[in-house]
């Protein structure tokens, strides 16, 4: 059978067609495609391979958002009061068609962000994963009983918050939006969700689907736009809870905005994780751990190993390797399936790249490869946002390509001596995502792990998601969880209902 294409287009997003342009609204409420009033601006959207404008984004205004958060709060009261099996029946057809349209949404993304095919069809099976993950949680709400004296007794029950805004960053937009949406719809909440108005297009194609697997109408909802649709998002007295992704500056904004109206805010905020490498690790994984912690999706990942530490005595074997690996990275049309890596999401967002590269030099590190424009040979792709990615050596700790979150392939190597000194270092930051060692010595790995101030932390590996792990930050890269059964207690509220079973005792 035929699949019913997802936005209507002639054809789907081809980079050597160059036919994928959106034409239609890809605001959603009510259970259907909405023509946004807007405020006064629109913004174009590109598409990262080719510069080419995909739509012009009207961003929603007051009385649209107003509409979707309405739309939300009428489909919770209905949808809170089914039996998590009917919920949970619900999202495994819309996991089902996930799966069945899984290569047109990779597509899409594609187009909408830049990464490769080969990223993004793996990224669409995890969201349905995702998916079925709540699914299964869905039934299991519970909550306990308590036994009081006399006979009495109190339970709890896990109830749902309301309606939830999911705002999201560019770099995984189908997959944020499905972490956000899963765990809220499986708890009996309903969501109005934002993307970034850098990746748009693929929120949408959730709403359908969810819409077509049977969720009321209203309970998930797609509103486009940036600051300021976020502001009014997080601003109205309907909202019950704001899940964020994003960073650590617009993060603050989000608390600030929620504590307003005393909303619960879940934070999913930027790092600069540290990756240690000691001499007795098994060399040939430590190298293929520090490429997967650096370039994955153009580097723009937030939990990325980009501080790697490796000691003294490897540190000449080590970059030789990552260095003559990290030159063969096939960089070019990302919707080609041998493409290792394609473009960064905007120019704004390269140029801020090479210019940390820039300063990293000027700062006296070494670029042993990579951290330049680049071009690809298609005259298609001309106009897009490639770099060829960098590992720099002679890096030290006072360096701003150290400190801060440089969100491309950019990998900052620093040789160390001793496990106490590693630490200290690998510690010595605001940030607290994530983290990895590699190491054989089994005491180690768990000392390390145990003391590392961080969210994550992978043992002789790097960048290793899966749905049951909960992934969350330590220090200001956030707090509360996404993914894992602990997601429940951050889209539920508890109430705990105290049974008299003899006569009130009065003092009075
Ligand atoms: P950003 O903070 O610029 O934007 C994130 C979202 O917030 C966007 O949807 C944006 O439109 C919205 N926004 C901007 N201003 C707002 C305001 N005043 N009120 C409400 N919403 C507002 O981040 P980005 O550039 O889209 O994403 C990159 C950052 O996200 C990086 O720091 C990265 O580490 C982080 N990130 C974190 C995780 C995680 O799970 N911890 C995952 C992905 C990305």
């Amino acid at each position: 059978m035929a699949q019913k294409p997802l936005l209507q287009l002639p054809e789907f997003s081809n980079v050597s067609t160059g036919t994928f342009v959106v034409k239609e609204s890809l605001n959603f409420w009510n259970g259907q495609r909405v023509q946004a009033k807007g405020t006064k601006n629109t913004e174009p959207v590109y598409e990262p391979a080719t510069g080419r404008v995909l739509c012009d984004l009207v961003q929603c205004g007051e009385e649209d958002v107003d509409q979707a958060i309405r739309s939300a709060h009428s489909a919770f009261q209905k949808w809170s009061k089914l039996a998590g099996m009917e919920r949970a029946r619900v999202l495994l057809d819309a996991a089902h068609l996930i799966r069945e349209r899984s290569e047109q949404i990779a597509r899409v993304e594609v187009a909408d962000n830049g990464k490769t095919i080969l990223e993004a069809q793996g990224n669409i099976i995890t969201a349905a994963k995702c998916i079925e993950y709540f699914a299964g949680i869905a039934p299991t709400l519970a909550g306990q009983h308590i036994q009081l004296p006399g006979g009495s007794f109190a339970y709890t029950r896990r109830e749902p918050l309301g309606v939830c805004v999911g705002i999201g960053a560019w770099n995984f937009p189908f997959m944020i939006t499905v972490m956000k949406a899963a765990p809220a719809l499986a708890c009996g909440n309903a969501m109005v969700f934002k993307p970034s108005p850098m990746s748009p297009v693929s929120a949408v194609i959730l709403a359908e689907i969810l819409k077509e697997a049977g969720v009321p109408d209203g309970l998930f909802n797609v509103v486009q736009g940036g600051a300021e649709t976020g502001t009014l998002l997080c601003h109205h007295p309907v909202v019950a809870k704001v899940s964020f992704t994003g960073s650590v500056a617009t993060g603050k904004k989000v608390m600030e905005m929620s504590s307003k109206g005393v909303k619960q805010v879940t934070m999913e905020l930027g790092g600069k994780s540290p990756l240690i490498i000691f001499k007795d690790c098994e060399l040939e994984n430590a190298i293929k751990g520090a490429l997967m912690a650096n370039f994955l999706t153009q580097g723009q990942v937030c939990c990325n190993g980009t501080r790697v530490y490796v000691q003294r005595e490897i540190l000449p074997q080590f970059l030789e390797e990552v260095v003559k690996r990290t030159k063969a990275i096939p960089v070019g049309d990302p919707q080609q399936q041998h493409t290792r890596m394609g473009a960064l999401i905007s120019k704004p967002q390269l140029d801020k790249v090479l210019g940390f590269v820039s300063e990293a030099k000027k700062q006296g590190a070494k670029v042993l490869c990579g951290g330049e424009p680049f071009t690809p040979s298609d005259p298609k792709l001309k106009g897009g946002y490639f770099m060829s990615p960098c590992v720099l050596d002679g890096c030290r700790d006072d360096m701003r390509c150290v400190q801060e979150e440089i969100f491309g392939p950019v990998m900052s190597v620093m040789p160390f001596d001793t496990e106490e000194e590693v630490m200290q270092r690998a510690n010595n930051t605001t940030y607290g995502l994530a983290s990895g060692v590699f190491t054989r010595d089994i005491a180690r790995a768990h000392r390390v792990a145990e003391n590392l101030q961080a969210g994550s932390c992978f043992i002789n590996n790097y960048n290793k998601t899966s749905m049951e792990l909960p992934f969350g930050g330590y220090k200001m890269s956030g707090f509360g969880r996404e993914n894992g059964q602990v997601t429940v207690e951050f889209y539920t509220q508890l109430k705990t209902v105290v049974v008299e079973m003899g006569d009130v005792e009065s003092l009075f």
